[in-house]
């Protein structure tokens, strides 16, 4: 059977030889420290369970609207009433089955052949894929450490062409933990403003920030803008709902509508039960997602300071996610590291330090290259305390076999 031509055009993710790597040794019955996961390791609160057992129970188990329930879309509105100071109509929200599929759909409903997409990198793995599935082509603009992996308005400019037709912004960003202050926002708005780019800001960190960060969109900054700008979301990260498949996104009601159509004709609705579990989520106890953001930032604390410990690792104090993406630049120039290229024989530097890591120190941690950026690696700190501490512990004695 010969596959599409589209699809050959998707390039396997090279995160997945390190994590096919861990699940073969943790299956061999090693003790693996896993810093791979993008998900909270807290479970659903009780209260959004609860909801969902009530969805069950009163037989809310049927196809609702392809966009959505109503009562779902009010919960939105009113989410982002309260919490953006956002107003959106009904008819310029819809539902998807989580933020992954809400910019999916975005990026097929408003991306022709050859229409350039602005990625800033490092970058949350999927969305250049997803351009390039729509038949477009990503334009990745890097931002490194000593940037504090942001974007200046002047590279946004030198990047921007005829074809341009949108630019995702993601903050808190997944990988860096980077994010984007009000002002910053501004110096990009100023060269976005009054063009027909569409800004696609995929928020799901939003509600995930440390010290003194306050979370803005580019919606915020000006009617016009949001007018350009479509606004992704979900329930995944912030209540620990990654299982349950609701994102949502609102912006100009033209678009909403072909989403909607499109969706309709792929997926139709997200789960009926996940809806109900994500009104609970929106417009219950929101005290959940405070206990859980006061435990990654303890964790945040103890794992970037035991970074920055380990000889050759400079680590970004993240300011969202629960992400930590040290530079490892210096380990190349360790006398040992020549050896482990031998060994390990990989093109990529940052998928060589992954796989010794994972040998030498039994931790998993995800390549930077895999977001644009051999660089860095990736490790999630939503995990526990002791993990961290002998994880890190691990990686330490491991690097300094190389040092
Ligand atoms: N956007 C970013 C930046 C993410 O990190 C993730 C998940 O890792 C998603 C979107 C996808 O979220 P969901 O699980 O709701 O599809």
């Amino acid at each position: 059977m010969e596959v599409s031509d589209r699809i050959l055009k998707i390039k396997p993710s090279p995160t997945m030889a390190v994590t096919a790597k861990a699940t073969n040794l943790k299956a061999q019955g090693f003790d693996v420290i896993g810093f791979g996961s993008g998900e909270p390791d807290f479970d659903t609160p009780q209260n959004i369970k609860d909801a969902a057992i009530r969805a069950i129970e009163s037989g809310k188990t049927k196809y609702t609207p392809a966009g959505g329930m109503l009562e779902m879309k009010k919960a939105i509105a009113q989410k982002f009433s309260n919490e953006n100071n956002l107003s959106y109509e009904l008819s310029q929200i819809t539902v998807n089955c989580g933020g992954k599929h809400s910019v999916f759909n975005i990026i097929q409903c408003i991306v022709n052949d050859g229409d350039e997409v602005i990625i800033p990198a490092p970058y949350w793995v999927s969305y250049p894929a997803m351009v390039e599935i729509a038949g477009g082509i990503p334009v990745i603009i890097n931002a490194d450490m000593d940037q504090n992996f942001k974007i200046t308005p002047k590279q946004l400019k030198e990047n921007i062409t005829r074809r341009t037709k949108a630019i995702v912004l993601n903050s808190p960003s997944n990988p860096t933990g980077a994010g984007y202050t009000r002002k910053e926002l501004e110096g990009l708005a100023e060269v976005l403003e009054n063009t027909d780019i569409i800004i696609i800001t995929d928020d799901l960190y939003e509600h995930i920030i440390y010290d003194d960060f306050e979370f803005t969109n580019m919606a915020n900054l000006s009617q016009s803008l949001k007018k350009q700008t479509l606004v992704v979301n979900g329930v995944s990260k912030a209540y620990a709902m990654t299982g349950w498949r609701i994102g949502y996104l609102a912006g100009d009601e033209s678009i909403v509508k072909k989403i909607e159509t499109y969706q309709s004709q792929s997926t139709s609705n997200p789960t009926s039960i996940s809806q109900w579990a994500a009104i609970e989520a929106l417009t219950g106890d929101q005290t959940v997602v405070h206990n859980m953001v006061k435990a990654f930032d303890r964790r945040r604390k103890l794992i970037i300071g035991k970074l920055n410990e380990i000889p050759g690792m400079k680590c970004y104090n993240p300011v969202g996610t629960f992400y930590a993406f040290p530079d490892i630049t210096e380990i190349f120039k360790f006398k040992g590291w020549k050896k482990i290229c031998e060994k390990y024989d990989d093109k990529f530097n940052s998928s060589i330090l992954a796989t010794y890591l994972l040998e030498e120190a039994r931790t998993a941690v995800v390549p930077g290259i895999g977001f644009g950026d051999d660089k860095y690696f990736r490790m999630s700190f939503a995990t526990s305390d002791e993990n961290i501490e002998e994880g890190l512990k691990r990686i330490k004695a491991a690097i300094g076999k190389l040092v």
